[in-house]
């Protein structure tokens, strides 16, 4: 039961369950510029990455629906034309909303076919017992890919890499070669605990190994685009890595030792990283609620 609330308000938190619509229209679009021919756009939800160029725009996320307009008139004070493709880096809500008004305008949208598959069809959560709807036609992704995709678009080499089941099972890296700068989605939230999404298929090791895997092809000028939170730099993602190596091997011991989730979490084990890491949208009982099951009882495994 207690795992229940707590996840009811983590899911809330992450913007999987439907709280009280947020007053979107005070909502900033703040553009910073990473590279020749590519910025990145905060507003509210997921990080946005634009990429201008001869071939026209490409964004990877999008937001929330009414943000687009807002979204459009900052992609268009970087070129002045309409977006031609979306790459979804995951299918949550909160960087898929812009798709339906982006599709309908005429993006084409590109992301994993496990990102189709959750946003086609309607997700019910055992842990909320509540249904997410699908999303309507002109909000599914159009292209979609196993393992990754490239584009060859704006002189660039964008390279959308799927990851090992992460934060979902629908993650992707999107690599942007020429300008060294990578958008790693919700696989890396910059300065706080991520979520697992374990009911969505997300598994903590497969979030260590995401971030292994940008970490391997990184460098220290590689601009690095989280999910949430500023721009990151390579020195930033090893220490949400090592985190989450600390955090997993605390996690790892409990089990071990025998005791129930809530008699380790009542030994508050997280407690000496919360100043660091707990100022974002999960508090450290949250996290190692999801990341216990995730080393347990992944409903996904069930
Ligand atoms: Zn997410």
């Amino acid at each position: 039961m207690a795992r229940v609330v707590v996840l009811t308000a983590v899911l809330a938190a992450a913007g999987l369950v439907q709280a009280a619509e947020p007053d979107f229209s005070k909502v900033e679009i703040v553009t910073t510029p990473l590279a020749d021919g590519l910025a990145m756009l905060v507003g509210q939800g997921g990080n946005i990455v634009v990429s201008t160029g001869a071939d026209g725009p490409v964004i990877v996320d999008d937001q929330f629906a009414p943000l687009v307009p807002k979204i459009e008139a900052a992609v268009r004070k970087l070129q002045d034309a309409p977006v031609r493709f979306v790459i979804n880096t995951h299918h949550h809500a909160d960087h898929t909303g812009g798709n339906e008004p982006l599709g309908k305008a005429g993006a084409l949208i590109v992301a994993q076919e496990n990102v189709r598959k959750r946003l086609s069809t309607d997700q019910f959560s055992k842990l909320l017992n509540r249904t997410t709807p699908a999303s309507p036609p002109e909000a599914l992704p159009v292209v979609t890919f196993d393992d990754g995709v490239t584009l060859h678009w704006n002189g660039e080499t964008i390279r959308v890499e799927h990851v090992a089941p992460a934060h979902t099972d629908g993650d992707s890296h999107v690599w942007f070669e020429r300008a060294n700068a990578v958008h790693m989605g919700d696989t890396f939230v910059n300065g706080f605990y991520p979520l697992v999404d374990v009911e969505s298929g997300g598994e903590l090791a497969g979030l260590i190994a995401s971030a292994e895997q940008v970490l391997a092809h990184s460098n220290d000028n590689t601009k690095i685009v989280p999910g949430h939170g500023p721009l990151a730099k390579r020195a930033d993602l090893q220490r949400f890595h090592d985190m989450l190596v600390d955090v997993r091997g605390r996690i790892q011991a409990g089990i071990a030792s025998g005791a129930s989730m809530e008699a380790f979490i009542a030994t508050r084990p997280l407690e000496d990283l919360d100043e660091t890491w707990g100022g974002g949208f999960l508090t450290a009982d949250q996290v190692v609620t999801l990341m216990w099951m995730s080393l347990t009882d992944n409903p996904k495994a069930q």
